[in-house]
Parts: C-alpha cells; structure tokens; sequence
C-alpha cells in the first residue's frame, strides 16, 4: 500500500518536472542556434559601461560560443555563413555585438565577393582601433573594436572608392540596427 503511494509520488513529481524543465531547455537550445548574442545590452545603457573592464569569464557568459570565439579569441567565422554578408540594406548602422558601439554606416557596405560583410569606411575615426597581426605567416592589420577591444576582423588596401580600404568584418561581431 505504501509503495504503490510512494510510487505514486514519485511519478507526479518526475512527470512535474519533466514539464516544468521542457521550456528551459527550449530556451537554451534557442540561445545556441542564435548566430550571435545582443540581449546584454538591452539591460544597461551601454555607452555608460566600462567595457574594456569586462573580464573573459563575463563574455564567455554573455555572448554564445561562436560570438566568443571570434570577437574574444580572433577567430573567423566560415565565409558565406555569416548573416550580414548578403545584407544589401542602406539605412542605419551597424553596431558592435559585445558592446553596442557604432562602427559602420550600412551605406558604407559593399558587396566584395570574399564572404564577409565588407566596409569601405567606418563610422567615425574613433570606432576602431588598427593593428598589426603577423599571424599565419601574413603581414595583416587587425580591426578591433575601440570601445571594447573586440576582434572584427581585417583591413585591406583593394577596397572601392572613395577611400580605397575594405574593412573585412565577422558578421558574428556586428548588430544592424535601422537608426
Ligand atoms: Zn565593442
């Protein structure tokens, strides 16, 4: 008698949480199939955060694995994967995924055939930060974020009128917003 009531129990309660669970789960697997992660911004003012001060724990928290990977660790997202590389819009800008910094014009944005979002420009002079990357045998200069230090990707002397440059930027790094 008492077992079948502890069976019972036991049941409604594996059943209570296999429900209560279901969504949990759902959400996170959202979270893992989204490309990149913004929801960290919409929480705080982010031209009021210091975010050079962000240790790599909070960012391996905040953005998801790919986001981390390219952004935190300069890795490079697949060509032709990335969500902006066909984006053909011309209004608005294009922001920063860690930190909501405004780096581009979307007007800026040409099509350069390599599989990346590409930049003839940026914003304004103080959106970036350039340095050397001598990695992989090549003499490259890396872009950066210079708000937050994000890796974005690469600069290039072959770009369009009327600068000349093409900033060969990670769409995992970027955030379009219409202004
Ligand atoms: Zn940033």
């Amino acid at each position: 008698m008492y077992g079948k009531i502890l069976l019972s129990i036991i049941l409604i309660i594996g059943a209570y949480l296999l429900i209560s669970r279901g969504p949990l789960v759902m959400k996170n697997a959202e979270a893992m199939n989204k490309e990149s992660n913004t929801e960290h911004l919409d929480e705080v003012n982010p031209d009021q955060v210091d975010w050079k001060a962000k240790d790599d724990d909070y960012w391996k928290e905040v953005l998801t694995p790919q986001q981390y990977a390219v952004c935190r660790h300069e890795g490079t997202e697949r060509a032709f994967t990335g969500k902006y590389n066909s984006f053909k819009g011309h209004d608005g800008a294009f922001y920063c995924s860690s930190c909501g910094n405004k780096l581009f014009d979307a007007s800026t944005k040409f099509d350069s055939g390599t599989g990346w979002p590409s930049f003839y420009d940026v914003a304004s002079s103080s959106s970036v930060t350039l340095r050397t990357d001598e990695r992989y045998g090549m003499s490259r200069t890396e872009v950066r974020c210079a708000r937050c230090d994000a890796h974005l990707g690469h600069v290039f002397n072959d770009g369009p009128s009327p600068t000349g440059q093409r900033y060969c930027i990670n769409s995992v790094c970027l955030m379009h917003k219409d202004n």
